[in-house]
């Protein structure tokens, strides 16, 4: 079964889950395609329900300019 990352678009800073196994992802909110090897990644998880949940988490943690688990 396919994992799913959760990683930040390097151009407008959207957090976005998409399955693990991509090279490159086309960005949902901006449509720039970028290199998952150089984004900035916060996990992998087993399902797309999983990693939706940490993507709310993440954006509703946003402060400063940064991302951060609580
Ligand atoms: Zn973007």
């Amino acid at each position: 079964m396919n994992k799913f990352l959760v990683a930040q678009c390097p151009r407008c800073g959207e957090i976005q889950a998409f399955y693990s196994t991509y090279k490159m992802k086309l960005c949902n909110r901006c449509g720039t395609k970028f290199s998952i090897d150089k984004c900035k990644k916060f996990g992998i998880y087993e399902n797309h329900k999983l990693a939706s949940e940490i993507v709310k988490k993440l954006k509703y943690t946003y402060k400063d300019g940064q991302y951060s688990y609580s």
